[in-house]
């Protein structure tokens, strides 16, 4: 059954396929940090390792020019809180391969922490970035012959202020459907911006009818299903996608990388499992990030 966090251990977190893959930026804090091109500026993701629970995270965003490895011009462009994800639109990419660097500054209980520089795409050359703007650009667009789902990625947290709901000793996760954490053990769940993510189906779509002997449910479905996603933003496994026609909710149970550039995935192959109704996850507002 799927439901809060769906067969998940939290003293067992399952093995992530990714974490070697992921090391862009990897350091004793960061987990990784990545930054891509978009329409409108450059965007930044991170993960911040599980080192410091307890704290809401506060994150300046720094950004700066290398110029044939000389560092200039750092400009500081704000301190967010609680978050994954940030847009910096205050430059303009007059330049196809613009020499930005990021690097992040985390203020943790009794100190700072500043990220390794960051690159756009990992540090790809702009040869492999051009392949790797086109693999992701054709991902977005309609394909011909198989279905496209429209819909958003909720980010699981795996670190943060720890639930009230949590055993205090074990630290385990007592109640599934906590209305404060969602059944992650924090508090919130998941981050709040939800981020546009289009999924390609590759496997049925198919709702299988689930008889309900004692009438409580009525009639469910209970579905599985395969498909092909985006490389970036990165992925994880209990990350949840929301179809934004249906506002079906489903958790991503599998994640593996089926292509990548010099480390950098573009393309994963996930299975998705839909949550049950009467999840709670149905009732995480969704609010559609910037
Ligand atoms: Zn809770």
């Amino acid at each position: 059954m799927v439901r809060g966090h769906p067969e998940v251990n939290l003293l067992n977190e399952p093995k992530e396929t990714l974490a070697s893959t992921l090391s862009w930026a990897e350091d004793e804090v960061f987990k990784y940090i990545i930054d891509i091109i978009e329409n409108n500026g450059i965007r930044l993701y991170w993960q911040v390792k599980d080192i410091s629970p307890n704290i809401t995270h506060q994150f300046t965003i720094y950004r700066g020019i290398d110029r044939d490895g000389d560092l200039a011009d750092w400009t500081e462009l704000t301190t967010i809180a609680d978050t994954w994800t940030y847009l910096d639109n205050t430059i303009s990419l007059s330049a196809p391969f613009p020499d930005i660097v990021y690097r992040i500054k985390l203020s943790l209980h009794n100190r700072e922490h500043t990220s390794d520089l960051v690159y756009l795409y990992g540090g790809l050359n702009p040869h492999q970035r051009n392949l790797a703007k086109a693999i992701l650009r054709k991902l977005k667009l309609c394909q011909r012959h198989l279905p496209v789902l429209k819909g958003y990625l909720l980010k699981r947290k795996h670190t943060g202020t720890l639930c009230t709901c949590r055993d205090p000793v074990t630290k385990e996760v007592l109640n599934s459907d906590c209305q404060e954490c969602f059944g992650t053990g924090f508090i919130s769940g998941y981050y709040l911006q939800a981020t546009p993510a289009t999924l390609i189906a590759t496997g049925p779509v198919s709702t299988i009818p689930i008889h309900d002997p004692k009438g409580q449910l009525g009639t469910v479905t209970a579905t599985a299903t395969q498909a092909k996603i985006a490389g970036l933003p990165p992925i994880f496994p209990y990350d949840v996608w929301v179809q934004s026609e249906t506002n079906r909710r489903y958790y991503i149970t599998v994640v593996k990388i089926s292509a990548e550039i010099s480390g950098l995935p573009l393309q994963y192959d996930v299975v998705l499992k839909m949550a049950n109704y009467n999840d709670v996850i149905y009732q995480y507002p969704i609010e559609i990030g910037q």
